[in-house]
C-alpha cells in the first residue's frame, strides 16, 4: 500500500518505503539513472578525483587533462600570492573562528574583505556568509514572506528557488531575459502584494547569456519593486575591469537593491556577499539566521578572496584575456556548426547535445581524448538541451581552445 493505514482495530500500517532509505523515491531514480549509464558503457561522469590544483588543466587518474569543468575563472585559486594571503591568516587568527561573527567570530579580515566588496559596488556595505547557496536561501528567505511576491527568470539558480520557498511568498517565474514579459505581469499583479523583488543572474550559469540589466533597472523603479542581481559568474567575469554586469551597462551601486555574488568562482575562495545600502546589510548582519546562526567565514578564506579582488584590480588583463578566449572559443565553435544556445562567450559556454544520453556520451570521449568538460543533464536543464558545459579560464590558449572544438566537432559528427 502507498498511504499509510490504522485499521478499525487498531493495526496500523505503515509502508517500507516510509522508513528505509534505499526505498526513498529520490534514491532510487539515482540507482535507475547510474544503472542505465552503467549498461551503456558510459563511465559516470560526477566526483572525479582532481588531484591537484583545477585550473586550466588538471589531473585526474595520473594523466593530464585541459579542463574546462571548474569556475576558476581568472586563475586565482593556486595563484601563488592568494595561497600566500591565506597561509598568512591562518598564522594570524587560525584556521575557524569559531564562533558565529555577531558573538566571537569576528576577525579584522571580514570587515577588510566586505569594504572592498562595497567599494568595487559603489555601495554602503557589504555582508559575507560561508556558503553563496546559503547567502540567497538566507536573504531571499529571511527578507520576504507570504504577503510579498518574488519574480524570478525562469532559469534561476536552485537557490533563489529555495530561498524564494523558505520565504513563503508568492513565486512566478517569468520566461528567460524577457523584461516586457515580467512588466506586464508586474501591472497586472503588482497592487496584490505588499513587497515585491525581482531576482536576476548577472551570467546565467547553464548558458552564458545575460539580462538586459537598465530595462530591469527602469521596470523595479515604475513598479516599486526590489531588484536583485546574482552576480555568481558575472563578477570578475563581465564589464572592463572585471566589476561585473554593473560595469558591462556603466550602472550604478544604487540601480540594484540587493547585490548578491559568490567568493568560490573568479574569487577563489568559498561563501557568498550581499552588497547594498546600509539598511540592508546591518538588518542581515544582525536577523540572517544563515548569518546569525552559522559560523563566521573562516580566515583563511576571507583572506584569499580579498587578495583576489586586490589582484583583479592590479592585473584587469586577466579579465580581458577571459573575456578574448571565451569569445575566440564561441566563435570557433559557431564556425564548426556546434549549438551553443544562446552563450554570449562570457566564459560560460555551452554544447547542447539534445538528450542526457548524448551529453554523458560525449563527455565521455571528449575525456577519452584528454579534454574534462561535465555534461548537464536532466533534471538540471531540460532533457532535450542536455547539453556540456564549458568554464573557460584565462589561462587557456588558443592553441587548446581550437583543439577542444576540433575534438568536440569531430566527436558530434560521430554521434
Ligand atoms: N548562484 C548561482 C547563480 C550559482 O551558479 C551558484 C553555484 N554555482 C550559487 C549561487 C551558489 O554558490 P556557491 O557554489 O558558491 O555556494
Amino acid at each position: 500500500a502507498e498511504a499509510p493505514t490504522r485499521s478499525p482495530t487498531g493495526i496500523v500500517n505503515i509502508p517500507e518505503q516510509h522508513y528505509h532509505f534505499h526505498l526513498h523515491p529520490g534514491y532510487q531514480q539515482i540507482r535507475i539513472i547510474n544503472d542505465g549509464a552503467a549498461r551503456l558503457g558510459i563511465g559516470n561522469p560526477f566526483f572525479k578525483l582532481h588531484e591537484g590544483i583545477a585550473g586550466a588543466t588538471t589531473r585526474i587518474g595520473g594523466r593530464e587533462y585541459i579542463n574546462y569543468a571548474s569556475y576558476n575563472y581568472l586563475a586565482l585559486s593556486g595563484h601563488p600570492e592568494i595561497t600566500e594571503a591565506a597561509k598568512t591568516a591562518i598564522d594570524r587568527y587560525g584556521t575557524s573562528v569559531s564562533a558565529s561573527r555577531l558573538v566571537s567570530g569576528e576577525r579584522p579580515i571580514h570587515r577588510e574583505l566586505e569594504q572592498a566588496i562595497a567599494k568595487v559596488y559603489g555601495v554602503d556595505d557589504a555582508i559575507v556568509l560561508v556558503s553563496g547557496h546559503a547567502t540567497n536561501v538566507t536573504t531571499i528567505g529571511y527578507l520576504f514572506r507570504p504577503k510579498d511576491l518574488i519574480l524570478h527568470d525562469e532559469l534561476s539558480h536552485n537557490s533563489i528557488l529555495q530561498g524564494i520557498t523558505l520565504s513563503g511568498a508568492r513565486r512566478l517565474p517569468f520566461p528567460h531575459n524577457d523584461w516586457s514579459a515580467l512588466d506586464a505581469i508586474l501591472a497586472e499583479q503588482r497592487h496584490h502584494f505588499e513587497r515585491v523583488l525581482i531576482v536576476l543572474e548577472g551570467i546565467y550559469s547553464m548558458d552564458g547569456d545575460y539580462p538586459d540589466l537598465p530595462h530591469f533597472v527602469e521596470i523595479k523603479r515604475r513598479h516599486r519593486a526590489f531588484l536583485m542581481v546574482d552576480e555568481a559568474h558575472s563578477f570578475g567575469v563581465m564589464g572592463k575591469t572585471g566589476h561585473g554586469i554593473r560595469e558591462h551597462f556603466g550602472l550604478e551601486g544604487g540601480d540594484v537593491d540587493i547585490w548578491m555574488g559568490t567568493l568560490s568562482k573568479a574569487l577563489a575562495g568559498c561563501g557568498g556577499y550581499i552588497a547594498g545600502e546600509t539598511a540592508l546589510v546591518e538588518h542581515l548582519k544582525f536577523l540572517a539566521p544563515g548569518f546569525l546562526y552559522s559560523v563566521g567565514m573562516p580566515p583563511p578564506v576571507a583572506a584569499a578572496s580579498l587578495a583576489a579582488i586586490q589582484c583583479l584590480q592590479r592585473e584587469p588583463e586577466r579579465v580581458t584575456t577571459l573575456q578574448q578566449r571565451g569569445r575566440f572559443f564561441l566563435e570557433q565553435a559557431k564556425a564548426a556548426g556546434i549549438d551553443t544556445g544562446t552563450s554570449t562567450g562570457l566564459a560560460v559556454i555551452p554544447t547542447i547535445a539534445g538528450s542526457s544520453i548524448k551529453a554523458a556520451r560525449l563527455s565521455a570521449a571528449l575525456f577519452d581524448q584528454g579534454i574534462n568538460v561535465q555534461p548537464i543533464l536532466y533534471p538540471a536543464v531540460p532533457e532535450k538541451s542536455a547539453r556540456l558545459r564549458f568554464f573557460v579560464s584565462c589561462e587557456h590558449s588558443e592553441a587548446q581552445i581550437r583543439a577542444t572544438v576540433q575534438v568536440l566537432a569531430t566527436e558530434l559528427k560521430l554521434m
